[in-house]
């Protein structure tokens, strides 16, 4: 059966272990449909990108040569690499012929590409390069050969064959062969062959692989990459990983080399390593994180803000940084098994995530921003809005990729039972005692507050049903086979029913969703005085399309009135605000609080964030400010 991205070795350090038996299988709603329209529409869009910007024609014979130009940079490889792992993972879930044929087409390129040592970098093979490890700064030669591995592994994992995994060893032998040498330099500018290494590691049982990821870690902090453009702390060279204690640089960087570093702690048990990883967790979490999820306000550099610098209308909080702090996440569950992890899974499931795909599955956002305004200046490539493709297309092919696996990132199982982590409608079997459980969840979460789990077959025999319930949960009502099951989440935030389980019995979860809003701590500056809407695990926003003739940067919100919900194919929270006065022409602060309430009362009709920018480049915030008389009573 097909095992995920992550497949702990029999002697990892995991309180909890992914499902042996297959992914989680979607089965429609919220995330099945979205699955099917990468497969339909994402994926087919993305090759014909990596086509007509001529990156598949990176490693051909005559771009080798040097005989024709270079599509993108040093980076280019990895757009490539992440497309084929979403392919292999779509591939395993729909054969195609077709698809098939792809792969191992391209496969076939690459392999006549890779150098007899193993080698593979379609930019610094090219005659007119400055040589291999010229540049670990910013030649990105390692994080692209670790984004070949993740694909390879992809294929190995789903049982498939289209070449790519011979290619995978022989260049994770040559990295071996070349940085074995503690002497040399052995760091790359952009983490993520830590966590693909050791990921070989347990896909071969080669300990050379988690021994070279483990020393690259460990190398960590101590500036042998120089201080290039942006200093050391911008590819986590500034600190040692055992001793920074908050996530620090470039994000994505970042959040790849923690995967790695919690990687290595559950293959070798360095607890050092996981005391860091959950202290630098908790930093992040705690004044680094937006509301949806998001993380990273630092255009410049696309790195972390200092501790509350989260301007809404700044927000950097890149979709590749939103995957790979899902990944983290569900490396942190499988280690501690506590819930925490998986509820920012779950606001990066229903937020950021889903905000990156547009609603034809064709265009994808970079950056994530909180606040849109009508007269937003745009960054170039990076403007905060949904675009077909990108110079740098980071990001959509690294969705895909998480989309495609989502999967398997859903449940888990251990010794004493299983434990449902997100709520997806679909079904999945795990290892129980006496045999294998099949179970199914129906849902209309994120919108609908029920959750119900069937037991549809399997032994009858005792063991462990473990419910998470999210932290923004205050009322839950849990029955079982019909019988209401009086019980409170425990310290890790799960519901434990432990009984005799039999084909046919059903739990029903009831997740009390009110909408409700969310006031920010009062240290983040750039949202001062505003308030957010939220119901359940979904961010809601104002966008200017629903607003008729009123401009968005006027509309305050009134935090007394009720705030009604409608949940149908397009959900809505409604609530009431004002329109403030202009102020003095020309002069953009505002005369006594008393004065500032203007206008008749609005109705506001909020959508979901994730939904935003699909009826065009529309204004759009997250955090609305207050009515002033009514600020001014809090
Ligand atoms: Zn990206």
């Amino acid at each position: 059966m097909p095992t995920g991205p992550v497949a702990l070795r029999a002697a990892a350090r995991a309180r909890l272990q992914p499902l042996p038996g297959g992914p989680f299988v979607l089965e429609g709603g919220f995330w099945g449909d979205r699955q099917r329209l990468v497969s339909e529409c994402s994926l087919p869009h993305a090759w014909a990108a990596l086509e007509q910007t001529g990156r598949l024609a990176n490693a051909s014979p005559a771009s080798l040569a040097g005989e024709q130009p270079y599509s993108g940079d040093t980076y280019a490889d990895s757009d490539v690499y992440k497309t084929l792992e979403a392919l292999v993972w779509e591939h395993s879930r729909q054969p195609s012929a077709a698809v098939h044929r792809l792969l191992v087409e391209t496969a076939a390129g690459l392999a006549a590409a890779q150098a007899p040592d193993g080698y593979l970098h379609s930019w610094f093979q090219r005659p007119d390069s400055p040589g291999r490890y010229t540049d670990l700064q910013m030649g990105h030669e390692l994080y692209c050969a670790g984004h070949l591995l993740q694909a390879a592994i992809a294929e190995r994992r789903t049982g498939a064959d289209f070449g790519l995994m011979p290619i995978a060893v022989r260049l994770a032998d040559h990295l071996v062969e070349r940085f074995g040498d503690p002497a040399l330099p052995y760091l790359c500018g952009h983490p993520l062959i830590e966590m693909a290494l050791v990921e070989l590691f347990r896909t071969t049982g080669t300990t050379d692989y988690l021994d070279l990821a483990a020393r690259m870690i460990d190398g960590r902090g101590y500036g042998t990459l120089g201080p290039g453009l942006f200093g050391a702390q911008y590819y986590q060279d500034s600190q040692p990983v055992r001793a920074a204690e908050s996530p620090a640089g470039h994000c994505v960087r970042a959040l790849y080399l923690a995967c790695g570093a919690t990687d290595v702690y559950l293959e070798t048990g360095d607890r050092t390593l996981l005391d860091a990883m959950v202290t630098q967790w908790d930093s992040l979490v705690a004044n680094k994180t937006y509301l949806t999820g998001g993380v990273g306000c630092r255009r410049k550099d696309e790195s972390f803000g200092a501790p509350f610098e989260l301007p809404p209308d700044h927000a950097f909080a890149e979709t590749c940084a939103g995957v790979a702090l899902f990944m983290w996440g569900w490396r942190m569950l499988l280690a501690t098994g506590h819930g925490r992890y998986a509820d920012l899974m779950e606001l990066l499931l229903f937020n950021l995530l889903p905000a990156g795909l547009s609603e034809s599955g064709t265009e994808f956002s970079y950056v994530n921003t909180l606040h849109r305004r009508r007269d937003n200046p745009e960054f170039g490539d990076k403007r905060p809005r949904r675009q077909g493709w990108f110079r740098c297309p980071c990001c959509p092919p690294n969705l895909m990729r998480l989309v495609g696996s989502l999967g398997f990132y859903l449940a888990t199982q251990d010794d004493g039972g299983v434990q449902l982590h997100q709520y997806v409608s679909g079904r999945f079997e795990a290892a129980v005692r006496g045999g294998t459980a099949a179970l199914e969840v129906h849902t209309g979460y994120p919108h609908g507050d029920e959750v119900l789990v069937t037991v549809l077959d399997g032994p009858t025999s005792d063991w462990t049903l473990s419910l998470r319930v999210p932290a923004w949960c205050g009322q839950v009502t849990l029955t079982v086979a019909g019988q209401l099951w009086p019980m409170a989440p425990d310290g890790e935030g799960y519901l434990r029913v432990r009984r005799r389980w039999e084909a046919g019995t059903e739990v029903s979860l009831r997740l009390a969703m009110p909408a409700r809003l969310t006031y920010p701590d009062a240290r983040i500056d750039g949202v001062r005085g505003c308030v957010a809407v939220e119901r359940g695990p979904v961010v809601f926003c104002l966008e200017q399309d629903d607003l008729d003739e009123v401009p968005l940067e006027s509309v305050a919100l009134d935090p007394a009135a009720p705030l009604e919900g409608t949940f149908g194919p397009v959900p809505s929270v409604h609530a009431t605000g004002v329109a403030t006065a202009a102020p003095r022409h020309g002069w953009p602060y505002l005369p006594a609080v008393s004065a500032v309430v203007a206008g008749a009362s609005l109705q506001l009709s909020l959508k979901p964030y994730y939904a935003w920018g699909n009826r065009g480049d529309a204004a759009m915030r997250v955090w609305l400010p207050l009515c002033t008389a009514r600020a001014a009573e809090r």
